[in-house]
């Protein structure tokens, strides 16, 4: 177990066993209490797919000059940038309880 999830469970006893702990800011190095997260595997898991999706297109079309063709990959991308949100809003619910424990 790493130092951190150990560390974690130290804390906050009665955190599920098979929750993931993520990092808020996406740095595996920045193992402070305040930057990590105990959620589900499922949720762990369709944040950081949607994440991506949603990036890919911030990468690919956002900047986009034609935006005609910005905006029509912006539909096809609006149900990861959704379900990103979605993710987004379920997490910052684990985490305004873990405050509270704080
Ligand atoms: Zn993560």
């Amino acid at each position: 177990m790493s130092r951190y999830r150990k560390d974690y469970y130290e804390k906050y006893p009665d955190t599920d066993p098979n929750y993931i702990i993520h990092h808020i800011d996406l740095n595996r190095r920045h193992n402070e209490m305040f930057n990590l997260i105990a959620i589900p595997n499922e949720l762990h898991a369709r944040y950081h797919f949607s994440r991506t999706c949603t990036n890919s297109y911030f990468d690919a079309y956002a900047f986009c000059p034609d935006i005609e063709e910005a905006s029509h990959r912006l539909e096809f991308y609006e149900s990861h940038i959704h379900n990103f949100i979605t993710c987004v809003k379920e997490i910052a619910k684990y985490v305004q309880s873990k405050d509270r424990i704080c």
